[in-house]
């Protein structure tokens, strides 16, 4: 049941993985979590999972390239609770088998990266944006990845160096560049955008092969997303510890 006060979060892609545990932890610390999904049946079914759980849950549908969707997302929580106080941009892909490094990557492969995870997340935050204005302190956590910071793929001894996938690489990279920049467009609108990074956490993305569980991969979003008043805004983090650009 919401409450007045009960603050509203809304977190794309989160029928599994890091965008589902991230609504858990945000349901268990009060929130009503709106779960964005593309696919309904899976929307559905992480629904009633976490309502099982005792959660105040509730799906709804986005596919960050269908903007038709995003608008009848924006349209029902306008209509139902008046504002967001929370969005969560988790929904992103990774295709290694036809990304790849600059000289060979498939440039359908990169353009479709990028429809997602960049332009369809720029689509969601300007959809979302007239309700987070109406929250008193609105939070924008952006789930980027270390793969995406320009410093870290300088550095040939850095553990990560052998991942050269320019499509995902730039496309966290150009996430990173709508922090900065949104976050300096709504600096006096009490609005924080940040940055969070992961770390390599096992899910469907990458074949379960991160060394990282789901609900430590989900930390440093949910973290951000409950920042007070006086935390950062503008910034990268991987576990609490800024990120290099
Ligand atoms: P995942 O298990 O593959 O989950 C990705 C989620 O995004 C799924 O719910 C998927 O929905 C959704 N999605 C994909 N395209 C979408 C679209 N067009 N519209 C709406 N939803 C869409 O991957 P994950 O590891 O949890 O990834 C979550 C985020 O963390 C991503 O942004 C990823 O880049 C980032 N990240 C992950 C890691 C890692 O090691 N796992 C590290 C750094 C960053 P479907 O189920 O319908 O496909």
């Amino acid at each position: 049941m919401q409450t007045a006060t009960q603050r509203i979060a809304l977190i794309t892609g989160a029928n599994k993985g890091i965008g589902f545990e991230i609504s858990r932890q945000l349901g268990q610390t009060g929130h009503l979590a709106l779960l964005g999904a593309r696919d309904s049946a899976r929307g559905k079914a992480a629904e009633a999972t976490l309502k099982k759980e005792g959660l105040d849950v509730r799906f709804m549908r986005i596919d960050l390239n269908d903007p038709a969707t995003i608008k009848a997302a924006a349209d029902a929580i306008e209509a139902e609770y008046g504002r967001l106080d929370v969005l969560v941009n988790n929904a992103g892909i990774a295709d290694p088998n036809a990304d790849g490094p600059p000289s060979k990557a498939n440039i359908n492969a990169v353009r479709r990266i990028f429809d997602t995870n960049f332009s369809g997340t720029l689509a969601v935050i300007q959809a979302m944006l007239p309700l987070l204005r109406k929250s008193s302190s609105a939070r924008v956590v952006n789930v980027s990845s270390e793969l995406g910071s320009l410093a870290r793929n300088s550095a040939p001894e850095w553990e990560f160096a052998h991942v050269k996938l320019i499509g995902y690489n730039a496309s966290k990279a150009a996430l990173n560049m709508l922090t900065v920049q949104l976050a300096a467009e709504l600096k006096d609108a009490g609005i924080k955008v940040n940055s969070a990074n992961p770390g390599f956490t096992a899910t469907d993305l990458n074949g379960h092969t991160g060394y990282q569980t789901i609900p430590q991969g989900a930390a440093e979003a949910v973290r951000l997303s409950v920042l007070p008043d006086d935390g950062p805004t503008g910034g990268y983090f991987t576990a609490g510890r800024t990120e290099p650009w």
